[in-house]
């Protein structure tokens, strides 16, 4: 995010609200929720089924706009109410990397296509999306499948790739929807550990929304929703403190070499 102020928050949403529908169909699935990330964070969003978790993370990952409220990104007013503020896909693009429940990755490209054209789509020339992808994939244990199809891989495999092609621009913010929902508690908390590196080492902000209390201690903190409302009202405006220093238990592994 390195076009972002540094100084501001990752996330800044203010008194979200969503209703979808309308009349006797409406359903209310934020309701005035508050929440500020700050960079280098890796904030767990924990909660009942159908308690906002997903609409919330949406709304922040551009893809499914507020009812009201305001979202500012890195410092930048991106949403007001469901009005964009910005150029939404490009900023999307940019800044912000996305792991979803299901690798969704494209199925007639290899491994390594599925993060090179990530890269390519900003402008990085192919050779260099090429390395870099390969870099990622390394990155992630899953260098060996990289001329595989996805079909080819196993759930975990194709998680992990959908990390790398996540990570590939290097976002200023990562959000997760249950990300480890496919794979054993091993794999789950691999990832889980990869996003806390990435936040340390690239200073990136982190949100995951993750039923698996086995890999808590993995977070900075925790915020729960139910019923559309962040539940602990004090944990949602983020600590006074700067977040925690680099992480003692992550291997060291390699680099996420620029492009
Ligand atoms: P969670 O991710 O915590 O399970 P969601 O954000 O998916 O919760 O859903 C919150 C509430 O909004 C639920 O009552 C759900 O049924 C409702 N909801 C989610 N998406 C839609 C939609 N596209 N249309 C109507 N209602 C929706
Ligand atoms: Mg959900």
């Amino acid at each position: 995010m390195n076009t972002l102020a540094p100084d501001s928050p990752a996330i800044l949403a203010e008194s979200l609200t969503k209703t979808y529908g309308s009349g006797n169909t409406e359903v209310v699935a934020l309701r005035d929720v508050t929440l500020r990330v700050l960079r280098g964070e890796v904030v767990a969003l924990l909660g009942p089924s159908g308690a906002g978790k997903s609409t919330l993370l949406t709304a922040i990952g551009l893809i499914n706009p507020p009812t009201s409220g305001r979202i500012h990104i890195g410092g930048h007013l991106v949403l007001d109410g469901p009005r964009p503020a910005v150029d939404l896909r490009a900023f999307r693009r940019k800044h912000l990397g996305f792991v979803f429940q299901r690798a969704n990755l494209i199925p007639f490209l290899s491994a390594l296509e599925n993060v090179q054209v990530a890269l390519e789509i900003n402008d990085v020339p192919p050779r260099a999306a090429r390395k870099r992808a390969r870099e990622l994939l390394d990155y992630l244990g899953v260098g060996d499948r990289a001329r595989h199809l996805p079909d080819a891989l196993s759930g975990g495999q194709q998680q992990r790739v959908a990390v790398a092609r996540a990570l590939a621009n290097e976002p200023g913010l990562i959000l997760a929807d249950e990300p480890t929902a496919a794979l054993d508690s091993h794999r789950g908390r691999q990832v889980m550990e990869l996003f806390a590196k990435v936040a340390r080492e690239r200073h990136a902000a982190v949100l995951v929304v993750t039923h698996d209390h086995r890999a808590l201690d993995v977070f900075d903190r925790t915020v729960e929703m139910e019923d559309g409302r962040l539940r602990d009202s004090a944990s949602s405006t983020g600590p006074c403190d700067e977040p925690k220093g680099p992480p003692q238990r992550l291997d060291a592994g390699a680099g996420l070499g620029s492009p």
